[in-house]
């Protein structure tokens, strides 16, 4: 299983990425340029890329399985607002070119909020973006996350993906993130997940799926809502998520934990161990306070 959760890329960038990984005993990991709320980013430090990628090497992590993603404010999707959405462009096309200095090949994009817009020009707009976004040649891949549906949420079915997608040019460069949340709330049984993949491999191609968030929910199946909740801690259930984490067609693509963190520390390592065991642990809070209070 290639397993990670979402981490820091503070002062140290990739490296201090890397070292968090490791302590919650991951083998990957997804982490954002800069803060998640706003494009602010700093240059790419080539030293410390190389002090990460040779401490990857020692602990068996391949960065063509570390993911970043791309902050949520972006918004592909409307075109009406011209400033914003040619902002959105250009900051994805300068991410790619920091990821690529990094060696990162995978970037998780949301595809965005429709505001005002009809839902199938909003899909246009997005590809009309993306194809922008991918006009130079790179290994950078985009992958489109499915959503929830929370609003005028762009990419909530597999009908809109499929819109997004059919209309790119460089097909090659374009894939999808499945967010387990996202698709529960949208209204898809986690527990029917073999039949959603069919159904997603009859429209897409199952070979699209560039990577898995794997989360549970707050909320009812269908929600609309996009709360994550801790695994084995919401209405989707351990064993559901443990099917999609052990899922044998999905064996290689990455899992990335996007569980929130209790009491201010990171839930991931111990998360990462339920995984690994196939055991839930009822005392997920309990353990997180002695692992980090000592
Ligand atoms: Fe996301
Ligand atoms: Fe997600
Ligand atoms: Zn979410």
């Amino acid at each position: 299983m290639i397993i990670g959760s979402h981490v820091n890329f503070g002062k140290e960038q990739l490296l201090g990425a890397t070292k968090q990984a490791i302590s919650f005993g991951a083998n990957t990991f997804m982490f954002y340029t800069g803060a998640p709320q706003n494009t602010v980013r700093k240059d790419i430090d080539d030293r410390l890329t190389k002090e990460a990628i040779q401490l990857m090497k020692e602990n068996n992590m391949d960065i063509k399985d570390v993911i970043c993603h791309a902050p949520y404010i972006i918004n592909l999707a409307n075109k009406e607002k011209e400033e914003a959405w040619h902002f959105s462009i250009d900051f994805l096309k300068r991410e790619i070119k920091r990821v690529e200095a990094l060696g990162v090949t995978k970037v998780v994009v949301h595809p965005g909020n429709a505001l005002k817009l009809d839902k199938e020009k909003a899909l246009k707009n997005i590809s009309e973006a993306l194809n922008e976004v991918l006009e130079k040649e790179s290994q950078v891949k985009i992958l489109i996350e499915t959503m929830a549906g929370k609003g005028s949420e762009c990419g909530q079915s597999i009908e809109e993906i499929q819109s997004i997608l059919k209309q790119i040019e460089k097909k090659d460069r374009i894939g999808v993130c499945l967010d387990t949340c996202h698709l529960h709330d949208s209204g898809i049984d986690i527990g029917q997940f073999e039949a959603y993949l069919k159904a997603f491999d009859e429209q897409i191609g199952i070979e699209k799926i560039g990577c898995i968030h794997l989360n549970d929910s707050k909320n009812i199946l269908g929600s609309k809502k996009d709360r994550h909740a801790n695994l084995g801690y919401g209405m989707v259930g351990f064993e559901k998520l443990i099917s999609v984490a052990y899922n044998e067609t999905l064996k290689n693509v990455p899992k990335i934990l996007e569980t929130p963190w209790i009491n201010e520390y990171p839930p991931y390592k111990i998360e990462i161990e339920m995984l690994k065991k196939k055991e839930f642990n009822p005392h997920l809070e309990d353990e997180i306070k002695f692992l980090y209070s000592k």
